[in-house]
């Protein structure tokens, strides 16, 4: 496989008429990323092959181009491309919007470009294919120099093309380490509450997702959806999980620490993994959001002391789920006893949300078994957390690091953009694409392989679209079979 398409881009295809340009991009783009000439003689002349409506149909072209790639939308130019003054006014657009720009040649041989053109009911006349075959030879010595990003050189049925789209769905997931957790974050209900959960539950054991994590708060955040929406406790909702006859792991991601006393999370979560047979773990954070705190009545003091009392918690936690009832007496709190039953059958995993990388990645390296980073910091994250690890003495081994990741998926490359187009909201749809790393299955199965490298070992998978159980089947051919 040769360097893969940068994507978005902007697409600039070389090439006499006959040698494939528009059966190439129509394979791998979506219709109305591609821009052709041929087309837009249609739309401004008499037909595709209208030659005296060419400065029209060229200027509407340039038009169109430079629209899409001032919003960062990816274009394909499907002309002959073989004006050197035209290709240099594209590549600065593309610069000036900075858009990766990439040109493809084809060097499709001669004898065929002049076959496939003379099948053509208006074919181009063979004096003039001549010269652009000619053509393509000046300019094809020169493309390296032009200062593209990405030059790419296409044969004659050349089938290892890099597509900008792998192949979706159908192909079969391989095993991966990396272990993919279904983050509930929305609870589009309707009338039946109970019903709804136990589909998603159900539907996410089938597709192959190992656990559902939700979130905890206590009213909707408007980042996910309007505050009048559900959003159910958490601990309550995943008592009704635990009694469903499945193997997810159960837990939050993340439960604040500000809303219940640490001894009762730790009894929650003690309580959680004894009915579930040692599926419970607990994400939990330093909460950071001061109107629910407000509404529900509950002190939100500074951050600083928020920190201390994540720290609190560990401890307490820690110290309730550990053998024996003595005493203990540790760095932040002091208890008579610790008698806790029932205590968690297996060790519960403790996350800790959040990447500050001075206070709470040092509190993950010392009291966690793993910490929760925004997706795209990951790798800068993991080598914080382990030179904090160093210098508190804990094996980083010890403390996973794990991701919260909300992609887009669609079946194909139509299919993912109809999602980003319905899902944005006021958001432009390119940025939101790069937020939401909108791919196809495929495109997101090779995104999580390489965070398994970086040395990920949970995705919690939070889905902006999620109404119900069927979309979580379509992960199925994405997540390694449990
Ligand atoms: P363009 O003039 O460079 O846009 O060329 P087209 O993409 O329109 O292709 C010209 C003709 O060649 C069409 O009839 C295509 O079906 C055919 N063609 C293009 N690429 C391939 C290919 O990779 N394999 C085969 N078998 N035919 C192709
Ligand atoms: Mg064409």
């Amino acid at each position: 496989m040769r360097e893969p398409l940068p994507d978005p881009a902007l697409v600039v295809l070389v090439g006499p008429s006959g040698s494939g340009k528009s059966t190439w991009a129509r394979a791998r783009y979506r219709t109305a990323e591609i821009v052709s000439s041929d087309d837009l003689r249609g739309i401004v002349g008499s037909g595709r092959h209208d030659l005296d409506a060419s400065t029209d149909a060229f200027a509407l072209l340039d038009l169109v181009v430079a629209g899409r790639v001032r919003r960062g939308l990816t274009t394909v130019v499907d002309t002959l491309g073989l004006d050197a003054a035209r290709r240099e006014g594209l590549l600065r657009l593309a610069r000036a919007h900075r858009l990766p720009a990439v040109v493809v040649a084809f060097d499709t041989p001669p004898a065929l470009c002049r076959r496939r053109n003379a099948a053509r009911d208006r074919p181009v006349p063979a004096h003039v294919l001549s010269e652009q075959v000619r053509a393509l030879v000046r300019t094809d010595e020169r493309l390296d120099d032009e200062g593209w990003d990405l030059v790419l050189r296409v044969g004659a049925g050349d089938e290892d093309v890099p597509a900008p789209a792998p192949a979706p769905a159908a192909a079969p997931a391989r095993r991966s380490p990396l272990e993919v957790v279904l983050e509930l974050s929305r609870f589009p209900w309707g009338e039946h509450p109970a019903a709804w959960l136990t589909g998603i539950a159900r539907a996410a054991e089938e597709a192959g997702f190992a656990g559902i994590a939700l979130m905890d708060h206590l009213v909707q955040i408007p980042q996910v959806a309007p505050v009048w929406e559900p959003i159910p406790e958490p601990w309550v909702t995943l008592g009704l999980l635990a009694g469903l006859d499945t193997r997810l792991r159960l837990g939050t991601l993340v439960t604040p620490v500000t809303f219940r006393p640490a001894g009762i999370t730790a009894k929650a979560v003690a309580t959680l993994d004894t009915i579930t047979d040692g599926r419970a773990f607990c994400g939990i954070g330093a909460g950071w959001w001061a109107r629910e705190h407000a509404a529900f009545g509950l002190p939100f003091p500074p951050p600083a002391e928020r920190l201390d009392l994540l720290e609190t918690a560990l401890e307490t936690m820690r110290a309730l789920w550990s053998p024996g009832t003595k005493a203990y007496d540790g760095r932040r709190t002091v208890l008579p006893e610790t008698t806790c039953y029932p205590r968690p059958v297996h060790d519960v995993q403790v996350i800790v949300g959040g990447g500050g990388e001075r206070r709470t990645l040092r509190i993950a390296a010392r009291l966690a078994d793993g910490c929760n980073v925004p997706v795209d910091t990951a790798q800068a994250k993991a080598a914080v957390l382990r030179r904090h690890c160093e210098e508190v003495g804990r094996d980083p081994d010890e403390v996973a690091v794990t991701v919260l990741d909300l992609p887009v998926v669609g079946r194909d490359r139509d299919d993912v953009w109809e999602r980003v187009e319905r899902l944005r909201g006021r958001t432009p749809a390119a940025a939101y694409a790069r937020r939401h790393h909108a791919g196809t299955a495929g495109q997101h199965r090779e995104r999580y392989e390489r965070l398994a490298e970086a040395g990920v070992s949970t995705v919690f998978v939070a889905l902006p679209g999620l109404t119900g159980p069927e979309q979580l089947l379509e992960w199925r051919a994405m997540l390694p079979r449990r």
